[in-house]
């Protein structure tokens, strides 16, 4: 069986000292009152609400998944999980970053990042039901009108409703520009919503009395292709004037999707049958709107991989401590057992590291993402809000895809370290890598990401974007450039950061003669700025460990992060070099190859 324990001292060694969030917080008005005491203490309480309500239901969940009643299209959820969630709510934690004006208790966005690695780690398929009203509120609060948000944001915030986000349909997944859902203007001022969406998460269940879809359809006279979606708020049953539920509104589940993992997350095929929607924002600009929720659910996506590498890590290495098989190479170290713990043997400790190193640099670039989010949208300097916009926009298909692309290989791998006992369900281990599959398929598959990342969020802007996340690099050069104890850490980025300037402008210069070249490159242009950014925060996170162990700090704590910061950059990020070379070799040998794809 695994266990779970709350990673509350990474949280806190990233948010007190690698990132010093409480002095940035106090300068914007919301969070002045900000405060290490608090943020520990949230986290310590989230950590139990998952390790202690959740975690326990995460095998279970899997193996019970949901039903579905064909008759009522109702659909039950395993159980355990209607109960947990009611303690979620009681527990106020849907409202934890939630507008104050809306119940809800204002804290910054990074406790709520914070949060849902927790939730994440203990029960995915679980945490994806609040996870995604999440999104669902932040779209309406960005987009919705006044009489929507009274309406619709108090319920979303206290978690008294749920959201969805309903794009997919069969024939359209990556490209929404196909879709064909329906909505016809009424005499009333609402929409009459028709179409069949597919792969929605969360889409029908039983915690909650009403769920509020965010639905993408066109309106009769719109324009073909993306320029002519709108978004719509379709309830499942309808809000009247005073707040109180009102009819059932026709947006049905019809079937639930039978899958791979998650299998506690009721996955729905929703059939929209003329229901009642209103219009939130502007017609036809829909996916603007909805894209607050996309982005909100890519940065969420990363933070499920995340959750899933350091619980899978975490079993991992206790398994390793444990398990006796064979001798160490350099010699016997346990002579009162058998056999050694298989701990001692390098390519276990390959495995383990690589998968440690996995979760401390995603919840470094998750957690300095989430508190950029809160700079975006509450700093009092226009510049400092503008430049944390464009630096969320860039690293959000690094997060997503990144991530989730390291967290497939970090499951597998803790999953690896147990042997044939990791490929039988008692452990767990095969759980976590059925779970974190999906996380590089849905919200945009991760070649998509890197298609955004290298085509619209570099070339798109000529690399200004990347120039910004470069000159964070160059102020740690300047800090850090004379001290040799920082060498081994600032070189490799130095010289990274450096090619990559070369190695835009090539691929740029290529695809202008090209498209193709652009594709060809994306996925693995995508993992080398990956590794920029994740060289970046290790170095950042060796400084402050270099820094208390010269200050005589023994806490071993800080020589695990030097070791794994050390590890990182002699095995993980010499990928790079690879990466570049695959991509330099252009399109040639993928396009001219129909023969070989007959
Ligand atoms: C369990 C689950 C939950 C989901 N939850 C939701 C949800 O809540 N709401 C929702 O709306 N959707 C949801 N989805 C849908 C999900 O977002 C889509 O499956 C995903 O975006 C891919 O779309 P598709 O399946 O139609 O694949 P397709 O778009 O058909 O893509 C197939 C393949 O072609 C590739 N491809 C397509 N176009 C290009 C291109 N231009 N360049 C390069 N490669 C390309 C893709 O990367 C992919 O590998 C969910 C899906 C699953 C399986």
């Amino acid at each position: 069986m695994p266990t779970y324990t709350p990673p509350l001292r990474d949280m806190q060694f990233l948010l007190h000292e690698v990132f010093q969030v409480s002095k940035d917080y106090q300068q914007m008005p919301a969070y002045a009152e900000f405060d290490a005491d608090t943020v520990n203490a949230v986290l310590e309480e989230a950590g139990k609400f998952a390790a202690n309500v959740t975690f326990p239901l995460n095998i279970t969940g899997d193996e019970e998944g949901c039903t579905l009643d064909k008759a009522t299209h109702e659909v039950t959820t395993p159980k355990g999980f209607k109960d947990a969630y009611k303690q979620f709510i009681d527990g106020g934690w849907p409202a934890l970053s939630c507008d104050p004006q809306y119940g809800g208790q204002g804290l910054p966005f990074v406790m709520n990042s914070m949060l849902y690695e927790m939730l994440n780690s203990a029960n995915q398929a679980w945490t994806m039901y609040p996870g995604l009203s999440h999104g669902a509120y932040e779209a309406l609060h960005a987009y919705g009108t006044d009489e929507q948000k009274k309406r619709y944001l108090p319920k979303l915030t206290s978690g008294e409703w749920t959201g969805t986000m309903c794009l997919t349909e069969p024939h359209c997944g990556t490209d929404l520009g196909m879709l064909r859902s329906k909505a016809e203007p009424q005499a009333d001022g609402t929409y009459k919503i028709t179409g069949n969406k597919i792969f929605i998460s969360a889409g029908e269940h039983d915690f909650t009395e009403n769920i509020v879809h965010l639905v993408l359809a066109r309106l009769p006279d719109a324009p073909a292709g993306s320029k002519g979606i709108s978004l719509f708020i379709v309830p499942k049953y309808l809000v009247q004037d005073d707040g109180s539920l009102g009819e059932r509104n026709p947006i049905f589940c019809g079937a639930l999707e039978h899958k791979m993992g998650i299998h506690g997350n009721a996955t729905a095929q929703i059939n929209i049958d003329g229901a009642i929607g209103t219009m939130v924002g502007e017609p036809n600009k829909g996916l603007q709107a909805m894209f607050v929720m996309m982005n909100a659910a890519r940065l969420g996506v990363g933070n499920q991989s995340l959750g899933l590498t350091e619980v899978a890590y975490q079993n991992a290495l206790s398994y390793a401590k444990d398990r006796l098989q064979m001798r160490s190479l350099s010699g016997t170290k346990a002579k009162d057992k058998p056999a050694d713990p298989i701990i001692v043997h390098p390519d276990v400790r390959r495995m383990l590291l690589t998968a440690k190193a996995y979760a401390e640099g995603g919840r470094a670039l998750i957690t300095y993402s989430a508190a950029l989010v809160d700079r975006e949208l509450h700093h009092p300097d226009e510049k400092v809000r503008k430049d944390s916009a464009d630096l969320v926009a860039l690293l959000t298909p690094i997060v997503k895809a990144f991530v989730t692309d390291n967290g497939m290989s970090a499951t597998i791998m803790s999953q690896q370290v147990y042997g044939g006992h990791g490929y039988i369900k008692e452990s767990g281990m095969e759980q976590f890598v059925r779970d974190a599959r999906i996380n590089m398929i849905y919200e945009g598959t991760n070649g998509i990401q890197a298609l955004d990342l290298l085509g619209r969020k570099v070339l798109g802007n000529q690399g200004a974007t990347l120039k910004k996340f470069g000159k964070l690099i160059a102020q740690l050069v300047e800090e850090e450039g004379v001290n040799e104890k920082m060498a081994e850490f600032i070189n490799p980025i130095a010289m990274l950061g450096d090619q990559m300037t070369k190695f835009t402008t090539e691929i740029g210069f290529k695809a202008m003669q090209n498209p193709d070249e652009a594709g060809a490159a994306s996925v693995d242009y995508l993992r080398v700025a990956g590794h920029l950014v994740f060289g970046y925060f290790f170095a950042r996170m060796a400084q402050v460990a270099l820094r208390e162990i010269a200050n005589g700090n023994t806490d071993p704590f800080y020589q695990g992060k030097l070791q794994t910061a050390r590890f990182y950059f002699a095995k993980l990020f010499p990928e790079t070099a690879s990466l570049m070379r695959t991509a330099r070799a252009g399109s040639k040998s993928l396009m001219d190859t129909d023969a070989a794809l007959a």
